[in-house]
């Protein structure tokens, strides 16, 4: 008797086991779906803003950057992600200027920390949310970051000044000329000046010796 007793309550307990499975999937079957279908729907693939993927330079529309070289973020890198280079360029108004030479990331070692991001006084990092980056070799994951070419105006070398008006350069040169003239004379003026009143009292001391 006790055995048809235990039968029917295991049937019951499988019944009750087997609605709560049909609850949950059925509540399943009416909740958004989370899960995206890729590569298939590539196209319309919709990654949150926040996911790091990569670490990147912030370009604006005409190309520039905004990182000066510092090296803050590879010093604050814990794991020797980033080797930048900088390199000196003379600017348009002839001044010389440390820039960024080559921005290297390797992608391979990055632990996506942020640290580089947060500390970087220019806000001249992002990560971005380009999640494809499978490779065949380890080395393709070390990229340039600073891969667009510099514009233009950073680069060029310095104007040549201006010549000047070639009437006040013969006015100029005339007038040191003159100068120069000027003071020889004078020096001549005084040399002379001294040799005659040297003459004399020489003239005197022979004089005195004689007697
Ligand atoms: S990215 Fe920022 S912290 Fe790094 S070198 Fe450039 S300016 Fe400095
Ligand atoms: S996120 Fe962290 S590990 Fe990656 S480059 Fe920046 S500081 Fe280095």
């Amino acid at each position: 008797m006790s055995s048809i007793k235990e039968y029917f309550k295991g049937v019951g307990e499988g019944v009750r086991s087997l609605l709560t499975g049909m609850q949950v999937t059925g509540k399943e079957l009416v909740t958004p779906k989370v899960t995206e279908q890729y590569p298939e729907n590539r196209a319309t693939l919709n990654i949150p803003d926040r996911f790091r993927a990569e670490l990147t330079l912030k370009y604006d529309e005409q190309g520039h950057h905004k990182c000066i070289g510092c090296g803050i973020c590879q010093m604050n890198c814990p794991n020797g992600t980033i080797q930048l280079t900088t390199k000196m360029v003379e600017l348009p108004d002839g001044k010389k200027k440390r820039k960024l030479d080559k921005y290297m990331y390797d992608l391979g070692s990055c632990t996506f920390c942020m640290l580089c991001v947060t500390t970087c006084p220019q806000d001249a990092l992002e990560f971005s949310n380009d999640f494809e980056q499978a490779v065949f070799t380890r080395d393709k994951l070390v990229k340039q970051l600073n891969y667009r070419p510099e514009p233009a105006e950073d680069t060029a070398p310095a104007a040549p000044k201006p010549a000047m008006d070639p009437e006040k350069l013969a006015r100029i040169k005339a007038e040191a000329l003159a100068k120069a003239a000027k003071i020889k004379a004078e020096k001549e003026a005084a040399a002379a000046s001294a040799a005659s009143s040297a003459a004399p009292a020489k003239e005197d001391t022979n004089n005195e010796t004689s007697k």
